[in-house]
């Protein structure tokens, strides 16, 4: 895993926090470290009759807000540092927005693109299996995450319950709806993402109608995509690892939609203006929101972005280097842990409602969904301009303090 992203990041914002909020040392020092990192073998007959041992990790960073929370990846660069780190930003994340969850993160190393459906099933059974003493609705629910999916889900609250012995369908979030997943998860993070975009771009005296590139045409930027269109806004740029499509007077987003999935890339869409090379961070857009990869804008590309608005809907997109960059340049970045955090919101609604074993309607999910939102946006803003600072140090003044607090209320001071 790239430095830039790993845990020293998370102990450079405390330092800074710390500072800004006189976090008191004996909490700082407990921040320091997650609680706990479980390290599993998971053995899996494969298909040749032979069993393979794979490796597999759950990282547990705080719970003193709640059972921590956080997804399951699956992928063939995880480590135990990544895990790590992305269980500390989901105890902020889950903080920032006020949710009463901790932060988790759990990850098998794997490129499941090269198991079969079978091997892929005796997988994500054998990671719950030997992780489920450390999981509970009470103590720590995954979700998807990067290349797992709701049928994975299915397949890991399956496992659990059997091993449990009773239904607990509250375990894990992101599930089939048929067994209490929620109609509006797979745009959840989108949905959130677009509140927030929409409460910014008042502040800056932008207005629906304005121009938006989107690095990232996955779930999370596709998604976002076609609910910004809705709203009035004018998707000018998309970009995907293959590349990139650029219409100035707005593109289809449903007709680039159904492109990509015919054709596997936005790449030479019909519609689009021919455009050189793959600079979708440079185009002239009033918005640009990265929902593709960490480090994506770094200090080599930082200086020659116009946009006025950064919506970081992907985790880490931005350097610290670049953070800088993009501060004296006056463009208003609206953090990742509060961008994204519209899926762990969803995700809470999820596992109230198994705990109540009663389902809302996907209006009134949406109405609360809003409600996290926008209240969290508006907290931010307030500390932004309290402290003369940018959002991102607001949005971890907000959260750090959350955290310590509830740290000090059971007594860990
Ligand atoms: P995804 O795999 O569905 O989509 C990623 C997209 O990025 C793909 O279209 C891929 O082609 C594109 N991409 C890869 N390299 C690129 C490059 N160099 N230039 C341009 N595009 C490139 O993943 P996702 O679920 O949409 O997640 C995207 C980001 O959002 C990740 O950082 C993820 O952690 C974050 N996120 C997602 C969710 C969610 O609910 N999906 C929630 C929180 C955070």
């Amino acid at each position: 895993m790239n430095p830039m992203y790993g845990f020293d990041r998370i102990l450079r914002q405390l330092e800074k926090v710390k500072a800004l909020i006189n976090l008191e040392d004996n909490i700082y020092s407990q921040l320091l470290e997650a609680q706990k990192v479980l390290e599993v073998s998971i053995p899996v007959k494969m298909d040749n009759g032979f069993i393979k041992i794979f490796k597999g990790f759950r990282a547990q960073y705080n719970n003193a807000r709640g059972p921590y929370k956080g997804g399951i990846r699956f992928h063939a660069e995880v480590t135990y540092d990544e895990v790590k780190t992305l269980s500390a930003w989901m105890t902020f994340k889950t903080a920032v927005v006020d949710i009463p969850l901790g932060g988790g993160k759990g990850g098998v190393i794997v490129d499941p693109k090269t198991l079969s459906a079978r091997e892929l099933e005796a997988l994500s059974r054998g990671y719950i299996r030997a992780i489920h003493k450390f999981i509970g609705p009470n103590i720590d629910v995954p979700a998807p995450d990067v290349n797992t999916d709701p049928k994975i889900m299915g397949w890991m609250l399956d496992e659990y319950e059997k091993v449990a012995g009773h239904h607990a369908p509250g375990v894990i979030t992101g599930k089939p709806l048929s067994i209490g997943g929620s109609e509006i998860r797979s745009f959840s993070t989108a949905q959130g993402g677009a509140y927030v975009l929409d409460e910014a771009a008042k502040k800056i005296g932008l207005k629906r109608g304005a121009t938006v590139a989107i690095q990232g045409f996955g779930n999370a930027g596709s998604h976002m995509a076609l609910i910004l269109e809705k709203m009035g806004y004018k998707i000018t740029t998309v970009s995907d690892s293959k590349g990139l499509v650029v219409n100035c007077s707005g593109l289809n987003i449903n007709e680039l939609a159904v492109y990509k999935v015919k054709t596997g890339s936005v790449k030479d869409f019909p519609s689009g203006e021919k455009i050189e090379g793959s600079k979708c961070l440079e185009q002239d857009a009033d918005i640009l929101i990265p929902a593709a990869l960490e480090n994506s804008i770094n200090k080599d590309n930082a200086p020659a972005i116009k946009a006025k608005l950064i919506v970081e809907l992907a985790n880490g997109p931005v350097t610290p280097e670049a953070d800088e960059i993009l501060k004296a340049k006056g463009i208003l970045v609206v953090p990742d842990i509060l961008a994204n955090a519209g899926g762990v919101a969803v995700s809470y609604i999820e596992q109230v409602q198994n705990a109540y074993n009663f389902y809302w309607t996907k209006d009134k999910v949406l109405r609360k969904l809003e409600g996290i939102m926008c209240r969290s946006f508006a907290e931010i803003w307030d500390i932004k301009e309290k402290y003369k600072t940018d959002m991102r140090t607001a949005a971890y003044i907000l959260s750090v303090e959350r955290v310590a607090q509830a740290m000090r209320d059971r007594g860990w001071g």
